[in-house]
């Protein structure tokens, strides 16, 4: 163990909850999963999401995360021009097992959101067991996987078994795409993958059709590259694609390609607010969640934030890193964010209890560092729950979830 030595972290507590899942092996995992709670109704959902929601309007108090970003393998096909990861991608690393994901869900609890990210998710065959885990551990009110898009048939059985094995599941499902045609493929160093990324979301289209709380999305990555082509590639998406939603993405971070750094904010407003106006106008239904108003009115108010932020105003609330939000890498570090380089350990040498990692002096003083503002950016995911939150924001929250998804019946 790591660390004890003045620190507040509780072994004996981090030991009761998960010392028998952690003796699990790889091997015996099938034991494990059928200790796995079952995915539980309405009732236990709306109880669940209750107690994250409650978890995370405290602002001061620490808590454990509600918002978790999971890299569930660090294999990817491609070798994108604005990826901040590519350092790590494709290294020989010892990738989170099962068991150890178990451990990980069952410390944090009830999360608000889960988003599973990589590499690219579908090269893991567990994919549809990491989900029954995050579902029947964290109950989060809206989980999302990120794909590269790369095996649509993969990518159409996982997302079928997942929503299969858990009834009621508020699944997001987002597609990248960053240009049309050769262009997507050559951002992505893939060739031929704008093709298969257009089928996976053509798929997941019919798969909506049987899981009607499947939500069908596209990622657009702003950089410097493309700030052209984003705004036309979003155009052909909402015109040609069945989606649900658009998620613009303005590039940050250390880029594979110096070129792609520093993405148009103006291309990047402009896609968000043809995004907003789909939502207001309700041919966007966004999120499925019970809660979709306010989670489509967050993304709206959190795009426009972006957009000041990067034209250099500065952070409206507090980042989120170390309280909210965490991030776990597919070896199991834990970094401030995805944007610093630091990191607070490995969770495997805290026995997969995230939580506990968060009350460490090292976390403490990190977290204290981002109160004092020493450092600021437009990450969305840690701008998300801050947003919410914020009793400033409010009203204008509202407003956007009064005419946000107006025709949604789920
Ligand atoms: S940004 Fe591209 S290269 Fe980087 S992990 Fe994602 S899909 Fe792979
Ligand atoms: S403001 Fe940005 S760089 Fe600083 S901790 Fe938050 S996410 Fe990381």
């Amino acid at each position: 163990m790591k660390n004890t030595n003045g620190s507040k972290f509780d072994q004996d507590k981090s030991s009761k909850v998960l010392n028998d899942l952690k003796q699990a092996s790889e091997a015996d995992y099938s034991t494990s999963t059928a200790e796995l709670p079952p995915p539980g109704g309405r009732i236990s959902a709306i109880t669940s999401n209750l107690r994250a929601l409650g978890r995370m309007m405290q602002p001061g108090r620490p808590h454990r995360p509600v918002y978790l970003l999971l890299f569930v393998t660090n294999s990817c096909h491609a070798r994108c021009a604005h990826c901040f990861y590519w350092r790590e991608t494709n290294k020989p690393v010892q990738t989170l097992s099962l068991p150890e994901i178990d451990s990980l869900c069952a410390s944090l609890g009830p999360m608000v959101q889960v988003t599973l990210t990589g590499g690219s998710p579908e090269l893991r065959d567990d994919l549809p067991q990491i989900v029954n885990i995050v579902r029947r551990r964290c109950h989060p009110l809206n989980l999302t996987i990120c794909y590269t898009g790369d095996l649509p048939e993969v990518i159409e059985a996982q997302v079928r078994e997942s929503l299969e094995a858990n009834p009621g599941l508020k699944l997001a499902v987002n597609i990248s795409l960053d240009g049309l045609g050769s262009d997507h493929d050559r951002y992505r160093r893939r060739k031929g993958l704008f093709d298969r990324a257009v089928e996976s979301v053509k798929r997941l289209t019919q798969v909506r059709d049987d899981y009607p709380n499947l939500c069908v999305g596209c990622g657009i990555c702003v950089h410097g590259l493309n700030s052209d082509g984003a705004i036309a590639t979003a155009r052909w998406a909402m015109e040609n694609l069945s989606l649900d939603n658009l998620s613009p993405v303005l590039v940050r971070g250390d880029t594979y390609d110096q070129d792609a750094r520093n993405g148009d904010v103006e291309a990047f407003l402009e896609i968000a607010n043809f995004t907003r106006d789909r939502l207001h106008s309700g041919e966007f239904r966004g999120y499925s969640t019970a809660t979709h108003r306010l989670i489509n009115a967050k993304d709206i108010v959190q795009k426009e934030m972006i957009a000041e932020i990067a034209r250099g105003g500065s952070m409206p609330v507090v980042c989120s890193a170390l309280h909210d939000t965490a991030v776990v890498y597919a070896d199991g570090s834990v970094p401030i964010c995805e944007m610093r380089d630091e990191t607070i350990g490995n969770v495997r040498d805290y026995n997969m209890d995230l939580g506990a990692m968060w009350t460490l002096p090292e976390a403490y003083e990190k977290r204290r560092g981002i109160l004092r503002g020493e450092c600021s950016c437009w990450h969305h995911c840690f701008l998300s729950t801050p947003i919410v939150r914020e009793p400033r924001l409010w009203k204008r929250l509202a407003r956007h979830a009064f005419f946000s998804a107006r025709k949604q019946s789920i």
